[in-house]
This record gives C-alpha cells, structure tokens and sequence, in this order.
C-alpha cells in the first residue's frame, strides 16, 4: 500500500459500486481514509469491508440528509480533504416523450446532488492542505446523446459548475476537475442493456455489442481505469491540473 494520500479523508458518493468502488479501491491503495455514500447501506458496507471506511447511508438529493450525511463523515473520519462527486442515474427517452419528471430525476440527482455535495464540503476542501474536487462527468459531457438529452444535460452542467470552481479557487490550494468516461463496464451500463434490449426487443447480447461499440476502441472501459485517474488527480502532484475534464473514452472523442 502507497502512503501518498497518508491522512487524507475521502468522501465518495455512490462509492458502493461500479466507478465509485474503483475510485475507493484506488485511493485506499494510496491509503487515504474512506467516507462511502449511496442510498443503499449494504453496498457500501461490503466496499467497506474490502478497502476499509464508513458506509453511511444518504441520497444526494435531499439536501438535509446531505449535510447530515457530511457531518457523520467528518465525525468518523476528520475534514474532508478530498471529494468525489461519483453519485448519478440514467434513462432514456426519446425527447417527445419526456417527462418533467424524469428530467427533474435526472437533473436533481447528476447536477442538484453534485452541487449540494460541493457545497456541503467546499468550506473543508478550503482549508485542507491539498484540496481536491473530482467530479464524474461524462463523454455525454461533450456532446449531445441521441434520446438522453436529460442526461446530456446534467452532464454538460457538471463541467460547467467543475470549470467555473476551478477558476474562482485557482489561487487557493483546492483544484477542481472531472473525469468524462465512454461506456463503462458497470452497473449503469448494465441497465443501460437492459433498458435497450427492452425497447428494441434485440436480445441482451445484441444490445450490449452495440452499446459496446460507441466507444470508438470497440470494448468497455474497466472502471479501474477510471479510479486510477481519480487517485491520480488527488495527489499532491497533481496541483497544477485544475479545470480539466479528462476523457477516458478508448479515443471516442479524439
Ligand atoms: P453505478 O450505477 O454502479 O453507480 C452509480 C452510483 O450512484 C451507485 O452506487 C448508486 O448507489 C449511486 N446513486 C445513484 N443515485 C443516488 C442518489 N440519489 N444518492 C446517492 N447515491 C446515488 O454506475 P457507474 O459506476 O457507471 O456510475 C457512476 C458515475 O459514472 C455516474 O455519475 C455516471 O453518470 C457516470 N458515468 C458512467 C458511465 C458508464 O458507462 N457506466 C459513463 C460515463 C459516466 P445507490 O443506488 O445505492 O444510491
């Protein structure tokens, strides 16, 4: 185990699964302190188990339960040095047949939850030594997506409040950044199959093929590739990247 990140507290919203673990795996390995967030408890538990830290249960979008949430974490674990705005949800709809609904879903949980998350932390970051703030964005960052204009949305969102905080705290010893991945062998992507399989009435193995081959390297991307990238960017070194959205995609967006 590395000792880089000695000391340091990580909190990780939705760190009970797919890219979130990984981050959690990745910066434990630099032996950082671990506050594991998500709305199910037993998730987060076994992460727990595996690389240490507290499991506390929240939902980014009640914005009590997050300050709260924030609060134990500092209790269990001290300030908090290092955040990972990790936590998000996706669905599909072609833009007709959108509902207000599922727009505020989205919107609330991928960019309202990652604002509360900041703001809930951002006075810690401050005051930490080496600061930092990642946020999970998207390639869906950077374009528009065909029948996810919501998620779209959310995503383009976060980079803007990202960039936006990376400039206004450019002279403290915070940076601000995110990591925009292609498809990633998660989860999320699991349900994204699913959800196309349904709609198109291909078979599970048809849809994961063409999910699959939207990223240009025509394979998934191991989501510990995407926590090694975390940890990197919360390195001390790591202090002059500030701003960045970092594509790990398999050349999706080059
Ligand atoms: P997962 O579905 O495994 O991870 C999403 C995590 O977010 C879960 O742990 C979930 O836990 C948590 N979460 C969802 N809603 C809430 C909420 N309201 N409050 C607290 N936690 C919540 O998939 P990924 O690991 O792939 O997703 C992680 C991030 O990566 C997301 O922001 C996603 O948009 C982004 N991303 C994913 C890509 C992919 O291809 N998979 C590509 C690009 C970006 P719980 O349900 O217990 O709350």
């Amino acid at each position: 185990m590395g000792s880089r990140l000695e000391g340091r507290h990580a909190l990780i919203t939705g760190g009970g699964t797919g890219i979130g673990a990984s981050a959690a795996e990745q910066l434990n390995v630099e032996g950082a302190m671990l506050s594991l967030l998500g709305r199910r408890l037993d998730p987060l538990k076994s992460i727990a188990e595996c690389f240490g830290g507290t499991a506390i249960q929240c939902d980014v979008t009640d914005p009590e339960r997050v300050r709260a949430a924030f609060d134990e974490a500092r209790a269990a674990n001290g300030p908090i040095d290092l955040l990972i705005v990790n936590a998000g949800i996706a669905e599909s709809a072609p833009f007709h047949k959108m509902t207000r609904e599922s727009w505020d879903r989205i919107i609330g949980t991928n960019l309202t939850g990652a604002f509360e998350c900041a703001r809930a932390a951002i006075g810690d970051l401050l005051k930490s030594e080496n600061g930092r703030l990642v946020f999970v964005a998207s390639v869906a960052s950077l374009r528009g997506v065909p029948y996810a204009s919501h998620y779209a949305a959310s995503k383009h969102g976060l980079l803007g409040l990202m960039r936006s905080l990376a400039a206004e705290y450019a002279k403290t010893n915070l940076t601000v950044n995110a990591v925009c991945p292609g498809y990633v062998d998660t989860p999320m992507t699991d349900q994204s199959v699913a959800r196309v399989s349904e709609i198109t009435g291909r078979s599970e193995g048809d849809a994961r093929k063409a999910i699959t081959n939207m990223n240009a390297s025509g394979r998934l991307v191991d989501p510990e590739a995407i926590g090694n990238v975390i940890a990197m960017l919360c390195l001390p070194l790591s202090s002059d990247i500030n701003g960045a959205a970092i594509t790990i995609d398999g050349g999706t967006s080059a």
